[in-house]
């Protein structure tokens, strides 16, 4: 039984999602212009949530060696080369969860490099297989400040993606629905952003693996009301967690930050390992992600242009440190995981130098976990398990000595 009723309510919700996916539909990228797209007439489905369900089922080991098969690589992105092989075996576990007899066909595909250059391949390959238009948003890449100029780039790529939305769907895109969507978009992601930070209060009432969970409708489903009242109700029950005492870890001990792509399969374990020794992983970059600022409410177009250039995956390594050195503070953090996703670079920041320059610039500790999103062949429990309990304990001996 789900410790938190919304995890129970999401179910629910996420079927209607799916059932709701008819034609005209498109495809698009997890921070991709979803509320164009919706506002254009179209109901979208996310290529990424597939990956995420395919590694949190366990299928994706299944698929993967398929699309190793047919010329895509060990080390490139495992939600990519689980996705591609499931569709080469004509699977998918949207049947088993949700009733839908196959992933729905796109009319349009969209996707934005904001996050890597691998959604240009994975999305231009079922281009292919499906013979619709796709079109690309490529923003400037690896920013430390977002100029006016950057966005400007962007809302001219949003104006192309509009004519050929427009085109596929044989109507003008109603400007009306845009602005309505846009704020449906943000409000949610405001809201989101209050359910994560429930967990500045000690006990955390939710943990990183409940967000993973709950996070599934700011993904799939922004811009709409639905998705606005999910997590409406989902801060009402934790607040009153919150208001009660009551944690997702018992006895919470130390305060952890995880940095990098959940391990979807290996999210309950983690889960209870942590709870174990009294350790709740209370904040992600990875759930922030969705936590977008409207900066321009006159202006829909630009809002989103800007909101989706500014994404952590996207900025300099200088603005990523200052981010998360914001972050320690704001949750009270006693440690960083850092999880280095062999077939993800792109969200690893492990890899550069990053969790050593934090550790100096915060005083915090930080750890590394090898592992991947998807593929387990690069996890090893047994590995990832002694690494952990050392971390613990030394956090735990570090908080005793400064009592
Ligand atoms: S950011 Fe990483 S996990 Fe996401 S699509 Fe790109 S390579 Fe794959």
């Amino acid at each position: 039984m789900p410790r938190l009723s919304a995890q129970s309510r999401l179910k629910s919700v996420l079927k209607n999602y799916y059932a709701g996916l008819q034609s005209p539909l498109a495809w698009c990228t997890s921070a991709g212009p979803t509320e164009i797209l919706r506002a254009l007439g179209f109901e979208v489905y996310f290529p990424e949530n597939h990956g995420a369900l395919l590694g949190a089922s366990r299928l994706a080991e299944r698929y993967i060696p398929r699309a190793h098969q047919a010329g895509y690589g060990g080390e490139i992105c495992s939600y990519l080369t689980a996705d591609i092989g499931a569709h080469l075996a004509g699977e998918t576990p949207l049947t088993a969860a949700y009733g839908l007899p196959a992933v729905p066909k796109p009319d349009l595909i969209v996707y934005n490099t904001n996050q890597c250059r691998e959604v240009a391949e994975w999305f231009n390959f079922f281009g292919r297989q499906h013979g619709c238009p796709v079109v690309g948003i490529y923003p400037p890449r690896n920013l430390e400040q977002v100029h006016a100029a950057d966005v400007d780039q962007v809302v001219a790529q949003f104006d192309r993606l509009i004519s050929t939305g427009e085109q596929v769907t044989g109507k003008p895109l109603d400007r009306d629905r845009l602005w309505e969507v846009t704020r449906l978009s943000f409000e949610a992601s405001g809201l989101w952003q209050e359910v994560l930070q429930t967990a500045r209060r000690s006990p955390a009432p939710l943990t990183f693996f409940d967000g993973t969970i709950l996070m599934a409708p700011i993904v799939v489903m922004r811009g709409t009301q639905g998705c606005v009242e999910f997590y409406r109700q989902t801060l009402g029950e934790l607040q009153q967690l919150v208001d009660g005492g009551r944690g997702a870890v018992p006895d919470e001990g130390i305060r952890l930050y995880w940095e990098g792509m959940p391990i979807w399969g290996r999210l309950r374990w983690f889960s209870e390992i942590c709870a174990e020794n009294r350790a709740a992983v209370v904040a992600s970059t990875y759930c922030n992600s969705w936590a977008f600022k409207e900066n321009d409410p006159d202006n829909p177009l630009r809002s989103l242009a800007t909101a989706y250039t500014e994404i952590f995956i996207n900025r300099g390594e200088e603005t990523k440190l200052a981010y998360v050195q914001k972050m320690l503070d704001l949750y009270r953090i006693d440690g960083v995981i850092f999880h280095d996703a062999k077939t993800c670079f792109n969200n690893s920041n492990s890899r550069f130098g990053l969790p050593s320059r934090l550790q100096s610039a915060s005083g915090v500790d930080t750890l590394i976990i090898d592992g991947d999103l998807n593929d387990l062949r690069f996890f090893s429990d047994g590995q990832s398990r002694t690494k952990l309990e050392t971390f613990f304990e030394q956090l735990h001996m570090k908080m005793v000595a400064a009592q």
